[in-house]
């Protein structure tokens, strides 16, 4: 059937997308990807005969469009995302068009950037008794922030927190930490190009000093902030053991008290 897949093409290295994303690559007639976060190696996996096409210089109406007279050629049309569509994808501005359109579309999850952020720097955003929340977030920008949710806010839980399209913020990052209840060497996480073959930067400091190491690294773009009380948890000496793994703990797979 004929349908305008939204797939999620991962955080940026081409090996991290979906196997179903990839075969949906594979049988496109046309694809449109996000030239500026989407590794335009994805789109290798297409046949020969497939139209590509860069939104990067787009606007919104200019992309819904395109997929639109697509959709009217092709039976599979694709809108390649960055990491996952559902977050920050402008996903319902697109699918709302193709739906007055009378045009079929799904969705195909990707990995985000914020869990490859993690796993560039081995860490876990949960960590037993410590944080067992965590927030996808941003400070506003030219996007305000609904009510309820500024980043002092959500930052007074101190749970995880995963800070996208926020690097050229960081000075308002930090200053709502501290508003938050958060202290000056608390520690921060950056992650530039997450999962990008040769182009991942991770750099590690706290509230007062990452500013200063991200602009000495030049870290101004595609950079995901986490900040966490579990961050640094490889290092610890004493670490409560997650209860699923625990010997005394019985769940479905397991009979505990051995
Ligand atoms: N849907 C995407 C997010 C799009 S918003 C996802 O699920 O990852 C774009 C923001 O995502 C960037 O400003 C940056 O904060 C983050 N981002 C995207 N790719 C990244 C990467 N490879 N490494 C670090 N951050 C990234």
């Amino acid at each position: 059937m004929r349908k305008v897949w939204f797939v999620g093409a991962g955080p940026g290295d081409p090996e991290l997308i979906t196997v179903k994303g990839q075969r949906l690559l594979q049988r496109a007639g046309a694809i449109l990807y996000a030239g500026s976060l989407v590794s335009e190696a994805c789109t290798n996996w297409a046949p020969p005969s497939c139209e590509v096409a860069d939104s990067k210089g787009m606007t919104l109406a200019e992309i819904t469009a395109w997929l639109i007279s697509r959709a009217k050629r092709h039976d599979t049309v694709i809108r390649l995302q960055t990491g996952d569509p559902s977050l920050y994808g402008a996903l319902i501005e697109m699918v709302q068009p193709l739906d007055a359109a009378g045009i079929a579309s799904e969705v195909v999850p990707g990995v985000s950037s914020a869990f490859a952020a993690a796993a560039a720097a081995c860490e876990s955003l949960t960590l037993p008794e410590v944080t067992q929340t965590v927030i996808l977030t941003r400070v506003a920008g030219r996007t305000p922030m609904p009510a309820g949710e500024s980043l002092p806010e959500l930052a007074a839980h101190k749970s995880t927190l995963c800070l996208f399209l926020s690097i050229t913020l960081l000075s308002k990052v930090c200053a709502s930490l501290l508003e938050a209840g958060w202290q000056p060497n608390d520690p921060v996480l950056v992650v530039q190009k997450a999962s990008w073959p040769n182009e991942e930067k991770v750099v590690r400091g706290t509230i007062a000093t990452i500013r200063d190491i991200c602009r000495a690294e030049k870290i101004a773009s595609q950079a995901m902030i986490i900040v966490s009380p579990a961050l640094g948890a490889r290092e610890w000496e004493r670490l409560s053991r997650s209860k699923l793994y625990d010997a005394a703990f019985t769940h479905r797979f397991r009979r505990g008290g051995r």
